[in-house]
C-alpha cells in the first residue's frame, strides 16, 4: 500500500529524508515555507563527518557528487589568544576525508537535485488522529491530510506542538555573524590569519571565530555571554552601530584580530537557543520529528550531520517497513538515544568555549582534535599580524 507521506521543511533533514525515499521509489510531498530555493542566503560552511553527514549522502547515492565539491583543506584550524599569539595550529591533510567542509548552498543544491518542492507552503499546525490521518494546516488557510507527517522544520517547528509542549530556551550566549568577501584580494593579511580553514580567538566570556567558505568568502562569528535582549534597541540594519558595539565588547584585543569585525558590512544577531538535553515525547502515530525540530543543540559541528543521518535512517526504515508506525517508533528510540548523547556533549562544550577561563576553550580542542598541532607551546608561538 502506498502511504501519503509529507515532510515539512526543506533543510538538511527534510531534503535527505526525501532524497533517500525517492531512491527507494517512495513518493514524498516536500512542504517548505520559503517562497523559492533562493529566497534566503543559504548560510555558512558545514563540515560533514564521515560517519554522519557523509554516511547520509552515501545512503542518498550522492557521496560521489559531494567529494569534488568538498573542501578537505577547510579542516585546518588555528587558535590564538587575544594578543594574537598562536596557541595551536592544525594544518589540514588534503587526503583526510574525516570532516571536509562544504558550503551550505552547495549542499542544498546537491540534495535538491531535480526533486519537486512545494515552495511557499508555511505549515501552521499539525493535528494527528483525525480518522482520515494527520491534518496539516497551512498559513493560507488550506488543509491537507497525510498518513505520516515528518517535522523537519527546524528550531521553531510548527509540527513539534503535536508531540511535545517543550520550546527552545536561551543559552545565555549570543552569536553576531558578519562576513568578508574576496578575502584573498581585499584583505590578504586576514586571509593569511584565517588560513585554509578556521581561526578562533578565545578571551574571557567571549570568542571570535572566522571560517573560510568557498570563493574567498569568510563568515565571522562574535560569540559572547549576554542577556537575550542585548542591544535590542539597536537597528540591526545600522551596521556602523552594531560594529561599534562589538568593537567595544572586544576592546583590548589585538588589532589584526579586531579587523575581522571592522571590515564587516552587515551583521546578524543569533541568540543561541536549545531544546532540553534528551528531549523526547510520547509516540503519536502519524507524526514524528527530525533534526533541530527534535533536538536543537548548540551549533558546534553536529546539528546538520545528525539531521541528515536521521533523515536517511528514517527513510530507510519507512521504505523497508511492514508496519509504518512500528518503523517510526523504533527510529525515534534510536534517534533520542544518539541525539541525547550529542546534546549533552555540545552543551558542555559551549560552556567551556565561551567561559571565564580561555584555557577551558583550548582544552576542548585538545580533547577532540585528532592530530598534533604544529605549534604546541605558547612560549614558542608565532604572532598574528
Ligand atoms: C552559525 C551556525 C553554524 C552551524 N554550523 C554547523 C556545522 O558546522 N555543522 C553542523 O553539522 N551543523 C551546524 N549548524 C547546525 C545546523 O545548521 C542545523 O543543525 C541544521 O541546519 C538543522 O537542519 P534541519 O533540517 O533540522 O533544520 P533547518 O536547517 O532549520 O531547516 C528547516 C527548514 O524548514 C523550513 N520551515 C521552518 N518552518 C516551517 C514551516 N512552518 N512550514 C514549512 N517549512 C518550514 C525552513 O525554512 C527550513 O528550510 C550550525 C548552525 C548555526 C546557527
Amino acid at each position: 500500500m502506498s502511504h501519503r507521506i509529507a515532510v515539512v521543511g526543506a533543510g538538511p533533514a527534510g531534503l535527505t529524508f526525501a532524497r533517500v525515499m525517492h531512491r527507494h521509489d517512495r513518493p514524498v510531498t516536500i512542504l517548505e515555507r520559503d517562497p523559492s530555493r533562493d529566497a534566503r542566503p543559504p548560510g555558512g560552511t558545514l563540515d560533514l563527518h564521515e560517519g554522519m553527514g557523509q554516511l547520509a549522502l552515501r545512503k542518498a547515492g550522492l557521496l560521489a557528487d559531494f567529494l569534488p565539491l568538498s573542501r578537505p583543506e577547510g579542516q585546518a584550524m588555528r587558535i590564538l589568544d587575544v594578543d594574537g599569539t598562536v596557541l595551536r595550529d592544525w594544518p589540514a591533510d588534503p587526503d583526510e576525508q574525516a570532516n571536509p567542509e562544504i558550503d551550505r548552498g552547495q549542499l542544498r543544491d546537491l540534495l535538491l537535485g531535480s526533486m519537486d518542492v512545494r515552495w511557499g507552503q508555511g505549515v501552521t499546525e499539525v493535528v494527528p488522529g483525525t480518522g482520515d490521518g494527520v491534518l496539516v494546516r497551512f498559513a493560507d488557510g488550506r488543509q491537507e491530510t497525510f498518513d505520516l507527517v515528518v517535522g523537519a522544520d527546524g528550531a521553531w517547528s510548527r509540527v513539534r506542538p503535536a508531540l511535545s509542549p517543550v520550546t527552545p530556551h536561551y543559552t545565555g550566549i549570543t552569536y553576531v555573524e558578519t562576513s568578508l568577501d574576496d578575502v584573498d584580494h581585499r584583505h590578504p593579511e586576514l586571509a593569511r590569519l584565517i588560513g585554509d580553514g578556521s581561526v578562533a580567538v578565545y578571551g574571557p566570556d567571549r570568542a571570535l571565530v572566522a571560517q573560510r567558505n568557498s570563493g574567498g568568502h569568510v563568515k565571522v562569528y562574535a560569540q559572547f555571554r549576554a542577556p537575550l535582549d542585548w542591544q535590542a534597541d539597536l537597528d540591526p540594519a545600522d551596521a556602523d552601530a552594531v560594529r561599534s558595539s562589538l568593537l567595544a565588547l572586544f576592546d583590548g584585543w589585538t588589532a589584526p584580530v579586531l579587523e575581522l569585525l571592522s571590515h564587516g558590512t552587515a551583521f546578524v544577531r543569533r541568540p543561541l537557543h536549545v531544546l532540553p538535553v534528551s528531549h523526547t515525547w510520547a509516540h503519536v502515530p502519524g507524526v514524528t520529528l527530525l533534526g533541530d525540530a527534535a533536538h536543537l543543540m548548540p551549533p558546534l559541528g553536529v546539528g546538520a550531520n545528525l539531521a541528515m543521518l536521521e533523515g536517511a535512517e528514517l527513510a530507510e526504515a519507512v521504505a523497508a517497513a511492514g508496519d509504518l508506525d512500528e518503523a517510526v517508533r523504533a527510529f525515534e528510540e534510536q534517534m533520542w538515544a544518539r541525539a541525547g548523547r550529542w546534546a549533552k556533549m555540545t552543551a558542555a562544550w559551549l560552556e567551556r568555549l565561551v567561559s571565564p577561563d580561555p584555557a577551558a576553550a583550548l582544552a576542548v580542542f585538545d580533547d577532540v582534535h585528532p592530530g598534533p598541532s604544529v605549534t604546541t607551546a605558547p612560549g614558542g608561538a608565532d604572532r598574528a599580524g
